[in-house]
């Protein structure tokens, strides 16, 4: 993977931040200004969604893609949305970025569906500045219309630091998604503040545990509580709960013995470049390889 980092001028004001590429040429390093790279980037169509699966071991299902943003730099190769996102959310620019996902990730939910795939939902990340444009909920249903994709086939995933940052617009804006049947996940629950209140006010239909709980999963007490605990607000709440960032097959059946029934990660499968996650889909279809699968329920 790329080694970039980024660095703040601090001298030249807020938004000037610059790429720094150690090595990159003959050279030591070389400074870009990011803005001017995200706007090329856009244009030039640099940006790539890798889809990574969600199962339900229980069923066998596969229940949704998330979609993952990549940005494939011509020189660097391909640089982690960790990496960029924060600096496009300063900018504005997470913005358009944030639109394109979401418009390409619909467009591809669809095409997936007219190629005769079982349904799944596409799962977005909305990112904390898009949470807080007033037109959000007209932009989401104008991309399900454009696209043709069922507001049933879309979730958007919102973290509890997002939600923290526009409470009050937020909660209409969450209701009104909720009600064109937008399926909200709240994502890496348990990493932010307040969670349980925002569980109270927020109408979701997912916590999605974040994978620092599921990483440190062995077979003891203390690393299974706080997933227990969560599994069990889920139900009393009537939530579905997804564990994240699974990794191993110990993880997966420890998981599985604490009635947690959707998983994701790389057990499963890497993120995956477009061709490969409908290849994903297609060898599914054929035969299923999830492990803890019994009779092949699909629709
Ligand atoms: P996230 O939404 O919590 O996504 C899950 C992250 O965990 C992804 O990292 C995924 O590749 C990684 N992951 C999945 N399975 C495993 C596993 O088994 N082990 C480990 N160690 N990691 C796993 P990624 O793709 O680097 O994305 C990082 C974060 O960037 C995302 O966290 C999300 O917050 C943000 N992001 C990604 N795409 C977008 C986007 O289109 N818009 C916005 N606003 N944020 C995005
Ligand atoms: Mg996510
Ligand atoms: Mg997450
Ligand atoms: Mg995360």
């Amino acid at each position: 993977n790329a080694d970039i980092s980024l660095y703040r001028a601090k001298e030249q004001g807020r938004n000037n931040y610059r790429f720094y590429v150690p090595a990159m040429n003959s050279q030591a390093c070389e400074l870009l200004t990011l803005e001017n790279r995200l706007h090329h980037a856009l244009r030039q169509g640099e940006f790539v969604i890798y889809y990574q699966p969600q199962v339900n071991i229980k069923t066998g299902e596969i229940i949704a893609m998330e979609a993952l943003l990549r940005w494939n730099h011509p020189t660097l190769g391909l640089v982690s949305p960790k990496k960029f996102i924060p600096l496009a959310e300063e900018n504005g620019l997470i913005i358009p970025i944030g639109e394109w996902v979401l418009r390409t990730a619909c467009a591809q939910n669809k095409a997936w569906q007219k190629a005769g795939f079982s349904p799944l939902r596409v799962a977005v990340n909305l990112s904390a500045r898009q949470f807080q444009q007033p037109n959000l909920v007209a932009m989401v249903r104008q991309v399900l219309a454009e696209t043709g994709l069922s507001p049933h086939f879309l979730e958007l995933e919102i973290t509890e630091s997002t939600i923290m940052q526009n409470v009050d617009k937020g909660r209409e804006w969450v209701r009104d998604l909720y009600a064109m049947g937008v399926h909200i996940s709240m994502d890496d629950f348990g990493t932010g503040y307040s969670s349980l209140g925002y569980l109270k006010k927020f109408p979701f239909h997912t916590l999605k545990i974040d994978q620092s709980f599921v990483r440190d999963l062995r077979d003891e007490p203390q690393d299974t509580a706080i997933i227990s605990a969560v599994i069990a607000l889920g139900r009393g709440l009537n939530l579905r709960v997804v564990a994240e960032g699974v990794e191993t097959h110990q993880q997966m059946e420890l998981l599985q013995s604490l009635q947690c029934e959707e998983m994701q990660g790389y057990w499963f499968s890497m993120p995956l470049e477009v061709d490969d996650a409908t290849n994903f889909l297609n060898n599914y279809r054929m035969k299923s390889k999830l492990p803890g699968h019994g009779d092949n329920k699909k629709k």
